[in-house]
């Protein structure tokens, strides 16, 4: 390094927020690692939101809007962020939150709790569904008949469908929710892996579902973890960071970890393979699989069969 750039890196960068160049800085921003102070790290963090919401179009005045609320991190922060966005800027969105009570003892009743008070806290009416009033079973009896094996694919049909009937209920136009950058990178390389074509084209889509009931969003699609945790640690927010008793996906978190190493050696990384998840092009040579519907309840069924998998469950 020069002389110069030392002396420079030493006056702007470590002493004042390389920002503002006023305050003292607080962290090293994640995605930049650029050393800012408290107050500039919010300004960018929602701003960044902000211009996500506006450039691709996703909402319009006078929608309904549901949050897909779990308790966790990602969705407490966008819960906050969307409100305040929405008051700063006047989206006029009518903002709800919806969660799913998959029933799993000790995890989901701990963060419907944190929902509840996240309901009080934003002033943001809830509504909870579960998968004992829509389908008759808890993840806790589907999981005592099957075993520790595939839950989250049994689980992850359900919730699908679970939120498309909670969004009906709450007669909402949108449904966000808040599948963060990491998320969407370890998702692109899962598909990568697995040579599953068909996801890997839709997996980087802001907007998903346009032609399903309900459209989804993903406002934080440019968002890191680390910068989430982050807001959620200076804001204080009221979050649960318990992971699910029956997570253990060693594939997905063996994918999790190598983007944490990529990240380390170069922040820029997850923002690139979001890049090659969306200028990927399918050859058209592609036999691509078609997305059907249930011929019982009319949601949308990821393969073409003639009962959904929630269906098979309870028969
Ligand atoms: Fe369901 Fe798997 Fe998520 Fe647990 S980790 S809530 S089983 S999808």
């Amino acid at each position: 390094m020069e002389a110069g750039e030392a002396k420079s890196k030493k006056a702007g960068g470590s002493r004042l927020c390389c920002i503002c160049n006023q305050r003292r800085p607080v962290l090293k921003r994640p995605k930049t690692l650029q050393q800012i102070c408290r107050e500039c790290f919010y300004e960018v963090f929602e701003e960044e939101i902000h211009q996500v919401i506006v450039g691709n179009r996703l909402f319009k005045s006078g929608e309904r809007v549901a949050i897909g609320a779990s308790g966790g991190k990602d969705s407490t922060v966008l819960a906050y962020v969307l409100s305040e966005l929405n008051r700063r800027h006047n989206y006029g969105l009518d903002l709800f939150l919806l969660s799913i009570d998959e029933g799993i003892t000790g995890y989901r009743d701990d963060s419907l709790e944190t929902v509840k008070r996240n309901e009080v806290q934003y002033g943001l009416p809830l509504q909870i569904v579960s998968y004992k009033d829509l389908y008759g079973w808890t993840m806790d009896e589907i999981v005592k008949m099957i075993g520790l094996k595939n839950n989250c694919t049994f689980c992850g049909v359900f919730r699908r469908q679970a939120l498309d009937r909670g969004a009906a209920l709450l007669k909402v136009d949108k449904l966000v929710t808040g599948h963060n950058a990491d998320d969407i990178a370890e998702t692109v390389l899962l598909n990568i892996l697995r040579g599953d074509i068909a996801r890997l084209s839709r997996c980087t889509s802001i907007t998903t579902g346009e032609d399903g009931p309900i459209p989804r969003c993903k406002p934080f699609k440019y968002t890191y973890e680390k910068e989430i945790v982050m807001y959620a640690y200076f804001k204080k927010l009221d979050y649960f960071s318990t992971e699910c008793i029956y997570s253990p996906n060693a594939y997905r978190g063996f994918a999790r970890e190598f983007i944490k190493d990529l990240e380390r050696l170069r922040p820029r990384a997850i923002l690139d393979i979001i890049k090659s998840g969306e200028d990927f092009r399918i050859a058209t040579t592609t036999k691509m699989p078609e997305q059907g519907t249930c011929e019982r309840c009319g949601y949308i069924s990821s393969q073409v069969r003639p009962l959904s998998l929630s269906h098979q469950v309870m028969l």
